[in-house]
C-alpha cells in the first residue's frame, strides 16, 4: 500500500470512465487527474487503498502525443470538464472506444461495428446551459463557480469555456448582487442559507436568455436589484425562481415562480421553434443536436404512413422533428413543465399530429396502447436519461413489436445493457452512430438502430 504525499513515476496506460488517467505501479492501480494516456510523470498520492489510489501529477516527465493545454484557466480545478488536457482527436478516439467497448462486451455483440463518431469543428463554448453553486470564499466573500472532482468544494469561475461568450456578465451581475443585497449562499452542510445554484439558459437561434436562481426558499431579497442589473445584459428576456427546499445534490427542485419577464426561452433547431422552461431538459449543444436529430430522422425512416412513439420526449423535440413526416407521433415525458412546452411548441409551429403525455413512460406507454389496440407502433423512438429504460418499457416495446426502434442514449453502457434485451426479443442492430455532444467532457451520445426481425 502507498502512503499519502508518497511520489512515484507512472506512465499512464489508459483512461477511467470518469476521466483520470490509470497507471499501475506495484500492482495497485492509480487514478490521476488530468493525466492522459501516453503521459510519464511524476504522481503524489492523495489517497491510498490496498489495490488502488488516487493521486495527482507533480510533475510532467515526458507528456503524451495526446495532451494539450486548456484554454480555461480553470481547467486543472474545476470538474467540470473532465478531458481538458486531451486534445480533440484523442477525445474522439476514446469515446470511440468507450462506445464499441459497450457494445462489444456489455451487449455481447461482437460482430457490431460502431460508425466513426460525429464531433465537432470546434468544440469551444457550445453549450447553452450552465449552472453554478452559490458559496462563500474562505474570507466570507460570496462566489458561484463550479464544483471541483469528487467533491462539492466550490472552485470561484468568472467564466466557463465551454458555455456562450457574454454568459461571465451573467455571473458577475449575480455576484454584485449576492455581496449587495446581501442574500445569503446555501451551505450544503448545515442545510441553511438561500441562493443554491444560478442557471443560465440561452437560445442560440434566437439570442433569447433567462436567468434561473435555485433557492431555499419562495423569494429573495430586493429581485428587483438583481433584475435591473441582469436587464442591461444583451439578450436576457426573464428572471426567474426555483424553490429547492431539499437536503438533497438534485439542482432544481419543483417549483417555478417567474420574477421578471419571460420564464421560458425560445430557440429554433432546424425551422422548429421551441419554447424552453428553465425546469425542462433540453440538449445543451444546439449544432450537434441537428446532427443527432436528423441522424434519428433518418434512422426512423419515415414516409408519412408511421405511428411514431417518441417516449422520453422532453420538450417534444424530437417528437416534433419526426412529426412532419409521419401519420401521427406520440410523446411521453415525466416533466408536467416539459409536456406543457410540447404542446405549446406543437401549436406554435403549427403541427397538428403529435400528442403529448406526462408520465412514466413505463407506466403511460403500456396503459395507452393497452386501453387503444388499435393505436399501434410503427416506430418507436426512446431517449432515456443515463439510467437507460425502465424492463417493463423493453417488454412493453417488445409487445408492441414495432419495424424500427430509434434510441438515442447518453450512456453506452445502459445502452448496450438494453439492445442485449432488444435483441434477444427479436431485434437486430443495424447502425450504432455515436455523436459528440459534450467536448471537454467523458460523456457521449449514440443513436442506434433497430430492426424487427421478425
Ligand atoms: N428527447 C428529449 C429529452 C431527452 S432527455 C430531447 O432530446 O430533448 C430524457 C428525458 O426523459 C428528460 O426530459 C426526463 O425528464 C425524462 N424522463 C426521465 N425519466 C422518465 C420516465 N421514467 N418516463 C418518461 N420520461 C422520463
Amino acid at each position: 500500500m502507498f502512503q499519502k504525499n508518497q511520489l512515484l513515476t507512472l506512465t499512464i496506460e489508459d483512461i477511467s470512465d470518469t476521466g483520470e488517467g490509470i497507471g499501475h505501479a506495484d500492482g495497485i492501480t492509480v487514478f490521476v487527474k488530468n493525466a492522459v494516456p501516453g503521459d510519464t510523470c511524476e504522481v503524489r498520492i492523495l489517497k491510498a487503498k490496498k489495490t488502488y489510489a488516487f493521486g495527482k501529477t507533480e510533475r510532467l516527465i515526458r507528456p503524451s502525443a495526446g495532451r494539450t493545454e486548456p484554454l480555461c484557466p480553470v481547467a486543472a480545478r474545476c470538474g467540470g470538464c473532465q478531458l481538458s488536457f486531451m486534445n480533440y482527436q484523442e477525445q474522439l478516439r476514446l469515446k470511440q472506444k468507450k462506445v464499441q467497448d459497450c457494445i462489444t462486451r456489455i451487449g455481447g455483440f461482437t460482430d457490431v461495428t460502431v460508425e466513426p463518431i460525429i464531433g465537432m469543428d470546434d468544440p469551444h463554448a457550445y453549450r447553452n446551459k450552465g449552472q453554478f453553486p452559490a458559496g462563500r470564499a474562505a474570507d466570507g466573500t460570496p462566489v458561484l463557480g463550479f464544483y471541483a472532482g469528487r467533491t462539492h468544494r466550490i472552485i470561484p469561475t468568472e467564466a466557463c469555456g465551454m458555455l456562450w461568450p457574454g454568459h461571465e456578465r451573467i455571473l458577475q451581475a449575480v455576484r454584485e448582487y449576492l455581496a449587495a443585497s446581501g442574500a445569503e449562499p446555501y451551505d450544503e452542510e448545515t442545510g441553511r442559507g438561500l441562493i443554491r445554484h444560478v442557471l443560465m439558459r440561452k437560445g442560440f437561434a434566437t439570442g433569447e436568455t433567462v436567468v434561473c436562481l435555485v433557492v431555499n426558499g419562495t423569494k429573495i431579497p430586493v429581485p428587483e436589484m438583481l433584475w435591473e442589473k441582469l436587464n442591461k445584459i444583451p439578450g436576457v428576456v426573464g428572471l426567474c425562481l426555483n424553490v429547492n427546499r431539499e437536503k438533497t445534490n438534485v439542482i432544481l427542485g419543483d417549483r417555478l415562480i417567474p420574477l421578471f419577464g419571460k420564464a421560458s426561452v425560445t430557440d429554433r433547431i432546424g425551422d422548429i421553434s421551441f419554447e424552453i422552461s428553465p425546469m425542462a431538459f433540453y440538449q445543451v449543444n444546439p449544432v450537434q443536436t441537428k446532427v443527432l436529430y436528423e441522424k434519428a430522422l433518418a434512422f426512423a425512416g419515415l414516409t408519412g404512413k408511421e405511428t411514431v412513439w417518441d417516449l422520453y420526449c422532453g420538450i417534444g423535440t424530437i417528437s416534433l422533428f419526426l412529426a412532419k413526416h409521419a401519420k401521427h407521433v406520440y410523446g411521453v415525458e415525466i416533466i408536467p413543465e416539459a409536456i406543457e412546452n410540447a404542446k405549446a411548441n406543437a401549436a406554435a409551429n403549427g403541427i397538428g399530429n403529435a400528442s403529448f403525455y406526462v408520465g412514466a413512460a413505463e407506466d403511460v406507454f403500456p396503459e395507452l396502447t393497452g386501453k387503444n389496440p388499435d393505436i399501434g407502433a410503427d416506430v418507436i423512438v426512446v431517449d432515456p436519461p443515463r439510467k437507460g429504460c425502465d424492463e417493463v418499457l423493453l417488454s412493453t416495446m417488445l409487445k408492441m413489436a414495432p419495424s424500427r426502434i430509434v434510441y438515442v442514449s447518453c450512456d453506452p453502457a445502459t445502452l448496450a445493457r438494453d439492445l442485449k434485451i432488444l435483441c434477444a426479443g427479436g431485434y437486430r442492430i443495424e447502425r450504432v452512430q455515436p455523436v459528440d455532444q459534450f467536448p471537454g467532457s467523458v460523456h457521449v451520445e449514440t443513436v442506434c438502430l433497430l430492426s424487427n426481425i421478425h
